[in-house]
């Protein structure tokens, strides 16, 4: 994902995740963990991902053929494992594996990239190679150990201990391991397989995407398990202002760098107004639970609608809740000047935006151009935009997968949908019209954060749980309710 987030719950909205991107402590007495022979299985999967330094330039072949070999050395036969190279970037290799059900319902399909972000050794603690897999401290050390090649050796561990019991589902189960999600959109994998093999996937109802919702701790306590069914659109425009410039000895008041600074100036003072949807609602009431005082009033209050523009004002005092109480927008580059005795003839600042669903890319240039109250500041789209609809959480799947999580880890365990504030692969498949959830199995310390970060790590109770979950959730989730 572009960084996996987590809840907001403890303000981690990277994305990115960044969920599932923290650090996983060691919580006593952990859940449930596979039988010994899967754990080595899942093992051995996940240091051979690990080892390859599937990044986009590169592509994801190398990972592919690790999938494709064990699933192969597993059971499964040329007529269940589809290699799909996108036509455009033969380099961005997709592997579609299918357990044939008995045709009770659509299927459902789980969406694992295999591509990482770059890292270099230099960056990190000497001893730790990113494209090796380390045992150091009780930890597994490597480029992707939580974003997300746990999560593909974990689903496809999963697929291979179902197959070798010889579980016919009611319905059929689909992974899709797939490419590019890191930088995404042209070559993005699960883009390519709604769009192009149709042949493959165009029969998948549910989609279940590890790369986003997962397990929360805080000070050694499992906080809550989020559920992630909405994202909120990313959206980056340029402001730029032109100037005819001169000699820096004759300065004017006319200044192309002086004018983006009023605008930005102003951007900084505006806030988009305060919304919720479904899945915040939810959340907010679900965290009202664990509240007390002034802030559970709050929180119930903007469970419901309309919205109390005071009472959000309230809780986006928090920097994470504000993340989804409305559309953020700031200023992340600026460039400037040829010279330092010259006046600058350009001035540009790089805006990223995270828009709450609905809103358009061209309603929020539109209120960035008011903002910045200044004809002379251009604001402009920079990237072709990806909206994705809300995934209305469906009670039916919230409760099998409370309920896989509470045999897991405890009844007492919240279980509440969440809205991220990063991007994932869902809002291809949500795009798609496929009700799509982020779930991911893992626990994560939210202030330990290092996906996309220097030495990444897992450690070995954390993935088994997580390979556990997957294997449950995919047989609940098999079984046609
Ligand atoms: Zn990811």
């Amino acid at each position: 994902m572009t960084l996996r987030t987590i809840a907001p719950a403890a303000a981690v909205l990277a994305f990115a995740s960044l969920l599932g991107a923290a650090g996983p402590a060691n919580i006593q007495p952990p859940g449930p963990m596979p039988p010994a022979d899967n754990q080595k299985l899942a093992h051995d999967i996940f240091r051979d991902l690990v080892q390859v330094r599937s990044v986009h330039d590169i592509g994801t072949k190398g990972t592919a053929d690790v999938i494709v070999r064990y699933l192969k050395a597993n059971g499964f036969t040329d007529a269940d494992i589809h290699v799909a190279p996108e036509t455009k970037y033969p380099n961005q290799v997709n592997v579609v594996v299918r357990i044939k059900g008995k045709g009770k319902g659509k299927a459902v399909m789980w969406i694992c990239h295999m591509d990482v972000v770059d890292a270099k050794k230099a960056d990190w603690t000497p001893g730790l190679d990113p494209y090796k897999f380390t045992v150091k401290d009780g930890y597994w050390y490597g480029r992707g150990t939580s974003d997300m090649k746990d999560e593909d050796a974990a689903v496809a561990a999963s697929l291979i201990r179902l197959k070798k019991e010889g579980y016919v589902p009611d319905r059929d189960i689909v992974v899709a391991f797939t490419a590019d999600e890191e930088v995404g959109l042209e070559q993005d994998g699960p883009q390519f397989l709604v769009q192009h093999r149709k042949d493959l996937v165009g029969d998948v109802g549910l989609v279940m995407n590890p790369d986003g919702g997962s397990g929360e701790i805080k000070n050694g306590k499992r906080v809550d398990f989020a559920i992630e069914t909405v994202q909120k659109t990313y959206m980056t425009f340029k402001a730029e202002t032109t100037n005819k410039g001169g000699h820096s000895s004759e300065p004017r008041p006319d200044n192309a760098i002086y004018q983006l600074a009023d605008g930005l100036v102003k951007l900084a003072a505006y806030q988009f107004p305060y919304k919720t949807n479904a899945t915040t609602r939810a959340y907010f009431a679900s965290r009202a639970q664990q509240s007390s005082g002034q802030h559970k009033a709050d929180l119930l209050a903007a469970s419901k609608e309309p919205l109390d523009n005071a009472v959000a004002a309230r809780l986006a005092k928090d920097t994470s809740m504000n993340a989804i109480l409305h559309t953020t927008c700031v200023a992340t580059m600026l460039k400037a000047g040829v010279q330092e005795n010259a006046l600058p003839s350009s001035a540009d600042a790089t805006i990223q935006c995270r828009v709450f669903p609905g809103e358009s890319a061209a309603q929020t240039q539109a209120t960035l151009q008011k903002v910045m109250g200044d004809p002379g500041i251009k604001v402009s789209l920079l990237e072709p935009v990806q909206p994705a609809p809300e995934t209305v959480p469906d009670p039916k799947v919230m409760t099998t997968v409370a309920g896989v999580v509470h045999d897991m880890w405890g009844k007492d365990v919240p279980v509440m949908p969440v809205m991220m504030a990063g991007a994932s692969d869902s809002i291809f498949t949500r795009a798609a019209g496929i009700p799509s959830y982020g779930v991911g199995g893992g626990w994560w310390d939210v202030d330990d954060i290092r996906a996309h970060g220097r030495d990444e790590r897992n450690n070995p109770s954390n993935f088994y749980q997580t390979t556990e979950f997957t294997y449950r959730l995919m047989k609940a989730l098999g079984t046609a309710s």
